[in-house]
């Protein structure tokens, strides 16, 4: 048994930061690792798919019913393979931070012995186009030492990442942040690999992995599963099978060197637009 990573897996809304998240934890606890899924987005639905379909009651409502007098089993569920599965939850839309939740609920799973020794991964999906408030608690906090941003080669999601990269690099120079990579979550962008190898090189870090896009994705989801448990045999299934390889070998975590403006169209041009 190794030590423990904890990752916050960021990116702008809908990139595909839950169901890659999903997949991937899938994939680890199939080779054996033991795996606990935090959903830190006021969504809710980070582990929708690991949990069958359920909408696993969140942290603060749990809290809200019962008050703080809980048992881990109330906010922690076991999900597909066994891993451990909890939501953060959030207020009610445009009422107080919405990153309270992630604080909340940090706290108890720590009063309530949910680090337990056994456990490989702690995997926070976190949303945010900016690394703000709330948003930066699983970083903030020192829990989350490795961050993955999850990409794809539209404009928004790579201005996104690297605003993400801004925050990550502020956090990093206080405490032991590190950047282990960006996940493209392909969306069909002409050259979207040769955009996101160079996108990322930029940063100063390096792709991790391209998960191209398939709708066996959403057939999977509209049947409540991961890719992984829905079709085993699937490509789409080896794809999250080898990014879950690729995020167990990775070692390389870096301090990421956000872009200008400028210099991010100028590699959309470069790439994005077709200049083969
Ligand atoms: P986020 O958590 O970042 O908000 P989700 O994981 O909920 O995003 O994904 C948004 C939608 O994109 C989902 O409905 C999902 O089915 C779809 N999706 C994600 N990844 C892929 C993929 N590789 N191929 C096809 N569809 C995908
Ligand atoms: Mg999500």
């Amino acid at each position: 048994m190794g030590e423990l990573r904890q990752i916050a897996i960021y990116g702008k809304g809908g990139i595909g930061k839950s169901t890659t998240t999903q997949n991937l934890t899938v994939g680890l606890s199939e080779i054996g690792k033991k795996v606990m899924v935090v959903g830190c987005d006021p969504k809710a639905d980070a582990t929708r798919l690991l949990m069958g379909g359920m909408m696993q009651k969140t942290v603060l409502d749990t809290i809200r019913d019962v008050g703080e007098d809980l048992e881990l089993e109330d906010i922690m569920k076991t999900g597909f393979g066994g891993i451990r599965c909890v939501e953060s939850g959030g207020p009610e839309p445009g009422v107080g931070c919405a990153g309270r939740g992630i604080i909340t609920s940090i706290n108890m799973l720590e009063e309530l012995g949910a680090y337990t020794e056994d456990l490989d991964f702690v995997f926070y999906d976190v949303l945010g186009d900016v690394v703000c408030g709330g948003f930066a608690m699983p970083i903030r906090e020192g829990k989350a030492k490795e961050i993955y941003i999850v990409a794809s080669g539209e404009m928004m999601a790579l201005y996104a990442a690297n605003n993400i990269s801004k925050g990550i690099q502020r956090y990093a120079a206080r405490g032991g942040v590190r950047l282990g990579g960006i996940i493209c979550n392909s969306r069909n962008v002409d050259n979207e690999l040769e955009l996101l190898k160079a996108f990322s090189a930029e940063l100063g870090t390096k792709l991790l992995y391209f998960v191209p896009r398939n709708n066996i994705v959403q057939r999977a989801e509209i049947n409540r599963k991961t890719v992984i448990e829905y079709a085993p045999e699937s490509d789409q299934a080896n794809e999250y099978r080898s990014l879950a390889k690729a995020l167990l070998e990775n070692r390389d975590f870096v301090i990421p060197k956000p872009m200008t403006h400028e210099r991010l169209e100028e590699i959309l041009l470069k790439y994005g637009a077709g200049e083969q």
